[in-house]
């Protein structure tokens, strides 16, 4: 995105404060934020770390005179927000980049001013854990600045949440369509592979009459039924599937159900506790646990030479 290039109804005389970091005497332009704090800086600093700024000081300037007030140029972002982005750039120290609410409007601002700098100091933090832990608004913001590896690492820390709960439905309106659908397409399979495996050897076939591997008469495997819609329906709302294993295969009054089941005739146990909860176990950690990568760039075609050039 391109910031407009600014008009001379965007510089004024200098009208508010001095910031305290931004004040020295020596900077040659002067900067107002949205709330009237003023930031002296060096023109220099603007052109080598601003692709934005390059362009506006490649265009005439007005001639000034020492003796001449310095104008300000005034700009759309606060005052917090321009202090953090005018420290990363300046050198200065680092501002605190710990919430979505900071990061955000800074992320902004350095993409309309063309500054890698700020943008590439907020992508190295963004494992940290203050944001990771809001793991569907980090997602948002590496699926917006397209940085497919993190998205990934996000995409990993969202499956404790259930993205049906209305809570989330704020987040998920800012991503893009691809985006939503990478994301939905996860949760959605790490459910759908789990169910499909639950009716595959070694557990049992409960769809339709089997008979008892001791005795021979028919049993019926409704408690298994039963235990595995619990298991999908556990994996919808939270598709990591940990409370899948514990507590649920533990505690849930289906899987208890399931572990005390006896064949009417006789009286043999009709699931193997331990080898179920191993293999529902295996077949979770199997799971895809991120989004897809990206497909590997395509090759440079080869264009093959005719047989007439030299
Ligand atoms: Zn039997």
């Amino acid at each position: 995105m391109q910031a407009d290039q600014p008009d001379s109804s965007n510089i004024a005389q200098p009208r508010g404060e001095y910031h305290t970091l931004f004040s020295s005497s020596d900077g040659d332009v002067v900067l107002g934020s949205k709330d009237g704090v003023l930031f002296r800086v060096h023109s220099y600093t603007l052109k080598t770390t601003s692709g934005w700024f390059r362009s506006m000081y490649s265009l005439p300037q007005r001639s000034s005179s020492p003796d001449q007030p310095l104008e300000t140029l005034f700009v759309d972002e606060d005052s917090t927000t321009l202090e953090g982005l005018l420290r990363i750039v300046c050198g200065l120290g680092i501002p605190k980049l710990d919430s979505y609410d900071v990061i955000e409007p800074i992320l902004h601002a350095a993409e309309k001013y063309d500054m890698p700098g700020p943008m590439s100091v907020i992508r190295a933090l963004l494992a940290t854990p203050p944001l990771l832990s809001d793991p569907l608004r980090l997602y948002a913001v590496t699926c917006r600045y397209g940085w497919h590896d993190e998205a990934m690492m996000a995409s990993r820390e969202t499956l404790t949440l259930n993205l049906h709960s209305p809570e989330h439905r704020p987040t998920l309106q800012k991503l893009g369509t691809d985006a939503l659908l990478n994301l939905f397409a996860l949760h959605r399979t790490r459910r759908e592979t789990l169910r499909h495996r639950l009716d595959d050897p070694p557990f049992v076939n409960d769809s339709g009459d089997t008979s008892c591997s001791n005795c021979g008469s028919i049993v019926d495997y409704h408690t298994w039924r039963e235990l595995k819609y619990v298991v999908v329906m556990e994996m919808d709302g939270r598709p990591l599937g940990d409370t899948v294993c514990n507590p649920g295969l533990l505690e849930w009054p289906a899987a208890r159900a399931c572990w005390s089941a006896k064949c009417l005739n006789c009286d043999r146990m009709l699931y193997d506790k331990t080898l179920t909860m191993r293999v529902i176990h295996e077949c979770i950690d199997q799971l895809p646990t991120t989004i897809e990568p990206l497909p590997p760039p395509y090759p440079t075609p080869i264009i093959a030479r005719s047989a007439t050039e030299p």
